[in-house]
């Protein structure tokens, strides 16, 4: 396979490129495929190793004595908090237990901040003239639509390596008190796979914020989910956070979505004390108590911290050969090409890919054509606004191997298709 980068293809070469590229698109075409790499879900195969739930809880009483069918105990049964406080390297105090949704609860703390304000705030958000939230790009898009929906506004920094650019943060919230917020998906972000550093979470822990309540989201959907034996350790910001004085600032989510079940499972919230208060007296207003039920059979179904983490090296089993293909076939397809570049996570669910800029949304309409359902160029920037129409994301986890090599067949060649149709025009127009 020819693999010289297209900019360094003559005019010629590169109309064979295209052309080779347009043939190419059209026998995809009539393969008639349907895949969908939209939406980083879980497979039946994996939801499938959480199946001994479905017999549990095999009693009605915890451990401590709690008769989990009943009302009652908004902060999450005792046992289960204990597993997972370990697993997040908080206090059970600092940890509350609750329904199935940890997105739910970032709604909840930003709707409650918003009508009330924080243990903080000098009032409720909502009678602020502005709000903003700071949000590295790429990120997840539900974060940037949730914003949306509250009217919070959205400034963008670099998502690097090492997590959110921390210098860029801390230069912008350090004078505009209508700043409130960011969000930090510190464990194999979505979409990156970055994994925050001590140093950056120390760094937006301690940064002088002109917002008195500033608060990170730290959305630490993937704090267990990796995809290699090196396991990442997710910084803990709960102490980093009140070392240097800041202890309400940080607001940690994680959930059992893509542990067990991603309908049913249960979600976290781990804060300081204060904080917990906080969320559970406004929750208390709406909720006598969470599914203490699902609270139980999940302790009962893990047994340890150590059964999780065991739990999860069999979810890793199932879908690393997967993120494997993705890599083995865009380096096959597009190595050497110049034409985008990937990341090979250690963890989470998603495979960066960037494009030739100006190009994104175009392979993403090619694949669609072709059958091959890929997120929307743009989706993983606020307001869906990609600046540089360059950036796709990949969730390779939901469909079997032999499917996850096609789709990225098909993405390999409108890759390629795109970039050659636009380094064409470039030389039509020069
Ligand atoms: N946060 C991130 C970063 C995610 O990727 C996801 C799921 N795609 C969620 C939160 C949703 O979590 P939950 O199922 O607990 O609502």
């Amino acid at each position: 396979m020819n693999a010289t980068p297209l900019a360094d293809l003559s005019a010629d070469d590169l109309a064979a490129l295209l052309h080779e590229q347009q043939a190419a698109y059209e026998e995809l075409k009539a393969k008639g495929l349907s895949l969908d790499l939209t939406r980083g879900k879980p497979s039946a195969q994996q939801l499938d190793l959480s199946d001994r739930l479905l017999q549990l809880p095999s009693t009605t009483r915890s451990a401590s004595g709690v008769d989990v069918r009943n009302y009652g105990g908004l902060e999450g049964l005792k046992e289960l908090r204990e597993m997972f406080a370990e697993l997040l390297w908080v206090e059970p105090e600092q940890l509350v237990a609750g329904g199935s949704s940890s997105l739910t609860m970032m709604r909840e703390c930003l709707v409650d901040l918003v009508l009330f304000g924080g243990v903080d705030s000098e009032r409720p958000w909502g009678q602020e003239e502005k709000v903003r939230f700071v949000c590295p790009v790429p990120g997840y898009d539900r974060h940037f639509t949730l914003l949306e929906s509250l009217g919070i506004e959205m400034l963008t920094v670099p998502m690097d390596d090492d997590g959110p650019d921390a210098e860029a943060v801390a230069a912008l919230v350090a004078d505009d008190p209508t700043i409130k917020g960011m969000w930090v998906v510190p464990t194999y972000a979505n979409p990156t796979g970055a994994v925050v550093t001590q140093e950056v979470a120390a760094r937006l822990t301690s940064m002088p914020t002109a917002a008195p309540d500033f608060k990170i989201f730290w959305d630490n959907a993937y704090a267990l989910h990796h995809l290699t034996e090196d396991e990442a350790k997710s910084a803990d910001v709960l102490t980093l956070a009140s070392a240097a004085g800041h202890p309400h600032r940080p607001i940690m989510f994680a959930s059992t979505s893509k542990i067990t079940y991603a309908g049913a499972g249960v979600a976290f919230l781990a804060a300081s004390t204060d904080n917990v208060a906080w969320y559970l007296r406004h929750l208390g207003n709406g909720s006598i108590g969470p599914d203490k039920v699902n609270h139980l059979r999940h302790v009962e179904f893990f047994g340890t911290p150590q059964g999780v983490r065991d739990h999860m090296v069999k979810h890793r089993e199932i879908i690393a050969p997967k993120f494997a293909e993705v890599d083995r076939v865009l380096t096959e397809r597009l190595g050497g090409r110049g034409v985008a570049t990937w990341n090979t996570p250690a963890g989470g669910y998603f495979v960066n890919l960037d494009v030739v800029p100006g190009t994104a949304s175009r392979v993403v309409e090619l694949a669609r054509e072709a059958g091959v359902a890929l997120t929307p160029a743009g989706s993983s920037f606020p307001y869906k606004q990609d600046p540089d129409d360059t950036n796709i994301r990949l969730a390779p986890t939901m469909p079997p191997v032999a499917e996850v090599t096609g789709a990225m067949e098909a993405v390999a060649t409108c890759v390629l298709l795109a970039a050659a149709e636009k380094a064409s025009q470039g030389t039509q127009d020069a």
